[in-house]
């Protein structure tokens, strides 16, 4: 650390997190730029969060042009037009209904099992409130986001959480049976790529079973897509590829290209036994994201914008396949789909990680063994092989 930054400015910080030593004042496209001026290449995006890259002008401008309105916050008492044609587009390109907006992850993840808990007692009675999850799973660090997170540690300290939680091994047809009670399962919650949980990609024909069973049984199949959502696959909507039609969807991280948003994504079905005061919020839906919002998905779901995304994600699956053969020992497997891409070492992946940023190139970890890629949807194909490279030499 630079002796300008005095002894430890970092103190009233409360320590849930260890950040790294680089202290970033700006951003440019691909870049990060710390105080000193040195830049790093970020292959993190905030954790899939800064889509279309730092300072991006569809980003500033739709928030330039919002925050000219004068009009950045109202509350949901009243109308405004942003939120409402956000909701329009979301419903329209999902195939959902109605749209609830909120200002994180985890908090459309609570509003999901709010909403199947309210659509379940009315259509199964008091007995028919459980939620499965998978073996691996992360959704989020609130009490019911978290029951429902499969990281004991990560919960254990903050029990009771909220009751009714099972996990199940995804890919165990016989567990997936036990577990979908037609009388006592509200829900099934799933991501169809695993974030947190090391980049794994829950197979088409899993997916599908998933479906056909919660729908045969009247459960609901909520896709927590939070992470994978939105253009990082090299599709809208990563279940698309599996041409099913979920209950809920939840999105966030990328949403609104840097500002905190959610939104809970719903069939009509579910959003009719939902009442005006059953749920609530704020911030949710307010003008400055929403149009901020509305600038990011028409920029991603413009034509041959998404076909880029999976040209790139080919790209860089090749380049980390070339690192895993030259690298046999250290590097066991490559996963993900698109621009979401995780490296499973055959030792710790910390060590890397810092290597990596020394170098200049910031990644992330998805659980002790696997490097997460999440560069940023208009990266170049020369920033893709720079980014590499450094990794490859970070490997040793
Ligand atoms: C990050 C994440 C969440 C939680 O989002 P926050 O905005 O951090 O609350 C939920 N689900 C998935 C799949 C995530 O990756």
């Amino acid at each position: 650390m630079s002796a300008a930054r005095g002894a430890d400015p970092r103190e009233a910080l409360l320590g849930v997190y260890r950040p790294a030593d680089p202290l970033f004042v700006g951003g440019e496209r691909a870049e990060l730029i710390d105080d000193e001026g040195r830049r790093y290449l970020d292959f993190t995006s905030g954790i899939a969060v800064t889509s279309l890259g730092h300072g991006s002008p569809v980003v500033t401008e739709a928030a330039t042009r919002a925050l000219e309105t004068g009009l950045i916050h109202t509350s949901n008492l009243f109308r405004t037009r942003p939120a409402e044609e956000l909701a329009a587009r979301l419903a329209r390109l999902s195939g959902l209904d109605r749209v609830f907006f909120c200002n994180s992850g985890a908090e459309g993840v609570e509003a999901a099992l709010k909403f199947v808990r309210r659509w379940a007692k009315e259509a199964g009675g008091p007995d028919k409130h459980r939620i499965v999850a998978l073996h691996g799973s992360f959704h989020g660090r609130l009490f019911g986001s978290l029951a429902i997170t499969d990281r004991p540690a990560y919960r254990a300290p903050f029990e009771p959480l909220m009751p009714g939680a099972d996990f199940i091994d995804p890919v165990s047809a016989e567990q997936l049976d036990r577990a979908l009670d037609p009388n006592r399962t509200a829900a099934l919650v799933v991501e169809p790529i695993q974030g947190e949980g090391g980049v794994r990609v829950l197979p088409e024909e899993v997916l599908h079973r998933m479906r056909d069973w919660t729908q045969e049984r009247g459960i609901a199949l909520i896709l927590d897509e939070v992470q994978c959502g939105l253009g990082r696959t090299g599709e809208l909507f990563p279940h698309q590829v599996a041409g099913i039609e979920p209950d809920l969807v939840v999105l966030a991280k990328p949403l609104a290209g840097g500002l905190p948003m959610g939104a809970t994504l719903l069939t009509d079905e579910i959003a009719s036994t939902i009442r005006p005061g059953d749920h609530a919020t704020t911030f949710g839906g307010g003008p400055l994201v929403a149009s901020v919002a509305l600038a990011v998905l028409d920029h991603v779901s413009s034509p041959g914008f998404l076909g880029e995304v999976r040209k790139k994600g080919h790209r860089l699956e090749v380049l980390l396949e070339e690192v895993r053969e030259r690298h046999s020992e250290r590097v066991t497997e490559v996963r993900g789909r698109g621009l979401m891409r995780g490296l499973e070492l055959a030792g710790d992946a910390a060590p890397v990680v810092d290597r990596a940023r020394d170098a200049g190139l910031l990644v992330v970890t998805a659980g002790p063994r696997v490097i997460r890629l999440l560069p940023p949807l208009t990266i170049a194909d020369a920033e893709l092989e720079r980014g590499v490279a450094i990794l490859e030499a970070s490997l040793t």
